[in-house]
């Protein structure tokens, strides 16, 4: 039977006054609509600063999946909406826990219930109280108990002046800010699992994060950038439109290994990169960087290193992950969906191009020596000339 069903959806208020609320939720209702697609049989309401999108139970799982990749929203759960009254509470509460009881041969519950309109003429706790005894009349010779501190499973009631809801589940949403509330920035996607995972972070800050990639592709042949746009384009379930520019790096690491000192190398590239990419930045509009650097996990990661790469651009460099275990990034990447595409094998330029003995603390009066040595504008002209981008 296809019964009605709303979607309650929940966001975190806290710092949203005035003029900004207004935005932030504007962009969540754009994102959500967006999201859910034309198709489907939904409306959304915002009855007092509440989202309900009201569907039909054929319907509201898959639509409630969509919602679990967009930032902004705290937790969501489907509900059953009845009439605001003790008896059509308990009636629709004593099936759903019976439901739930099914197969079960003890159950310890509580009902919990708010009321966003108080003119109701019980508190939260009276209805606690007259719904969870009428469920437990119903259904204690099945084994149900009531606990109230530590239940196996909670009916919720929110009781609204047009109407009222039960649901039994809250799941968790992405958090953090809607997509486009905070501005636009750019991040250094590799195929590895860092990056990737940077790139969620500032999207769950309400930032549109378009994606940049340097590839050396020509030199190793094909493999490098698919991987790219496979991750580039999980990233985009959470957001939308982020484009993934391409920029072909071969030529600037054939000249840095053949003209400049091999220790340096590998920051060398990196200072080319950030040049790069903070004009590339600038001229798409993004207010930063983003990369996926974790302090000392690699040797190009030292205090010394960031320095010396951060120092060639003015832009912000955001590095979300600089306090992070790679435990907790690996986790993070299995969590957000991007880690089984970031372990399959990839050629890496920095292995190939990759010197003996990379310098741990670099020198910047000695990379721009080494700077001196090759021409640096030509380069960066040439290879900003030469960016693909693409809609993942
Ligand atoms: P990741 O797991 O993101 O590849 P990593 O641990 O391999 O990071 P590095 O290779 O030192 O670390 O790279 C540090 C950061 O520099 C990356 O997280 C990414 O933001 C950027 N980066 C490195 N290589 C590239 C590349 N080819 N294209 C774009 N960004 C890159
Ligand atoms: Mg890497």
């Amino acid at each position: 039977m296809n019964e009605a069903r709303t979607i309650l959806v929940r966001y975190d208020e806290i710092g949203l006054k005035g003029k900004n609320r207004n935005v932030f939720e504007q962009k969540l209702l754009d994102h959500i609509r967006k999201a859910l697609g034309g198709q489907g049989d939904w409306t959304l309401r915002m009855p007092r600063g509440r989202i309900l999108i009201e569907t039909n139970s054929s319907q509201a799982e898959g639509l409630a999946d969509k919602l679990a990749y967009i930032p902004g929203i705290a937790s969501y759960s489907i509900g059953e909406p009845v009439s605001t009254d003790v008896e059509s509470m308990a009636k629709s509460g004593i099936e759903t826990v019976a439901r739930r009881l099914s197969g079960q041969s003890s159950l310890r519950f509580c009902v919990r219930s708010r009321r966003s309109d108080k003119r109701f003429h019980l508190t939260s706790p009276q209805i606690d109280f007259e719904v969870g005894s009428r469920i437990m009349a119903a259904l204690s010779d099945q084994g149900l108990t009531v606990d109230l501190h530590t239940p196996e499973y909670i009916l919720e009631i929110e009781v609204g002046a047009t109407a009222t809801f039960l649901y039994d589940h809250r799941h968790k949403g992405v958090g953090g800010l809607p997509v486009g509330s905070s501005g636009d920035v750019l991040c250094l996607l590799s195929g590895g699992i860092d990056s990737p995972v940077s790139a969620y972070q500032l999207i769950r800050r309400g930032c549109r994060v378009h994606f940049l990639f340097f590839d050396n592709q020509p030199f190793l042949g094909g493999g490098g950038n698919d991987k790219v746009r496979r991750l580039a384009k999980i990233l985009n379930r959470y957001q939308y439109c982020g484009v993934l520019h391409i920029v072909p790096f071969e030529d600037i690491q054939v000249t840095i290994r053949d003209q400049c000192q091999p220790r340096n190398r590998i920051v060398l590239y990196r200072r080319m990169m950030y040049r790069i990419a903070e004009r590339l930045a600038l001229k798409n509009n993004c207010l930063g960087l983003v990369n996926g650097e974790s302090l000392g996990q690699v040797a190009s990661q030292t205090l010394e290193n960031i320095h010396a790469v951060s120092q060639t651009v003015s832009l912000s460099v955001f590095r979300p992950l600089i306090g992070m275990d790679k435990r907790e990034i690996v986790d993070r990447s299995k969590a957000i969906g991007t880690y089984n595409v970031s372990i399959e094998a990839q050629p890496d330029c920095c292995s190939v191009f990759m010197p003996e003995r990379p310098v741990t603390r670099a020198k910047v009066d000695e990379l721009e020596r080494d700077e001196t040595r090759f021409p640096m504008e030509e380069l960066i002209v040439k290879a900003l000339g030469n960016i693909e981008t693409i809609e993942p």
